[in-house]
């Protein structure tokens, strides 16, 4: 069951298993010609002496009564984790987009404040205030595809804690 696993302590041989009289054996058995000093003939270890150590830890570690609340603890602290990354960059995005909105409105304001504004002047505010409308679009796709993707992510994390949810039930 474990061969694949399991070498020999003396000569690092892998050891393969063996049945003799119904019980399992890990056994190590080199040809005469390759068997070191202070190696036996061969080497036989019972396969209950190795199963009983490894069942312990499965039940204990894998299986134990403690596993559901270890994972369970685990997991929301991963998903508010994600969620705050998420409000950060959400807040960043909306802080550029207000920035935006308030430079243009400014170009506004000064084009009103101008007593008597020539030409190029007018020019010069309609050339730049076409600028920050392209960039507030831009921002406002971002913001939404964005958004999007946040929600993704919360679907496929809940998606996620969930299944975790019933791999705990069924362990
Ligand atoms: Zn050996």
């Amino acid at each position: 069951m474990y061969q694949a696993f399991l070498f020999c302590a003396i000569c690092e041989r892998r050891m393969f298993g063996k049945a003799r009289r119904d019980r399992g054996f890990y056994v190590c058995a080199p040809k005469p010609e390759y068997i070191p000093p202070d190696h036996p003939k061969s080497l036989w270890i019972k396969e209950t002496y190795l199963l009983e150590p490894l069942h312990e830890f499965f039940a204990a570690r894998i299986f134990g009564p403690d596993r559901r609340e270890l994972l369970a603890a685990a997991l929301p602290e991963a998903d508010a984790n994600e969620g705050r990354q998420h409000v950060e960059r959400d807040k960043a995005l909306n802080d550029a987009l207000t920035d935006l909105k308030k430079r243009r409105e400014r170009q506004f304001h000064a084009l009103e404040l101008a007593d008597d504004p020539d030409r190029r002047f007018i020019q010069g505010v309609q050339a730049r205030v076409a600028e920050l409308d392209d960039q507030i679009q831009a921002k406002e796709a971002e913001i939404a595809s964005h958004r999007q993707k946040a929600k993704a992510m919360k679907l496929w994390a809940d998606q996620l804690c969930h299944r975790m949810s019933m791999l705990m039930v069924a362990l």
